[in-house]
């Protein structure tokens, strides 16, 4: 029973200086959104991105490619292009 009130104790000192170094060990780089990132979190964020990254990837390998329609560089109208315009 001691030993759990010990481990508890000294986690909570351990959660304690981890708070303290986080705080000082942040650099301004992590500060983005007003919230400051520590380096883990950063990493995560990093991780999460490159996740979505890659099952946007996935989904554009599924689809055939489909070509941007085209816009015309006369009037900007998206639908036709340049030569088959009718302005000129
Ligand atoms: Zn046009």
């Amino acid at each position: 029973m001691h030993n759990t009130i010990l481990l508890a104790q000294e986690n909570k000192e351990l959660q304690t200086i981890n708070q303290h170094q986080k705080k000082r060990n942040a650099p301004r780089s992590y500060i983005a959104t007003g919230d400051i990132l520590t380096g883990a979190e950063e990493l995560q964020h990093a991780q999460e991105a490159n996740q979505r990254q890659e099952e946007v990837v996935a989904q554009a390998d599924l689809q055939p490619q489909k070509q941007a329609p085209p816009t015309c560089s006369t009037c900007n109208i998206v639908g036709h292009t340049r030569v088959q315009c009718s302005r000129c």
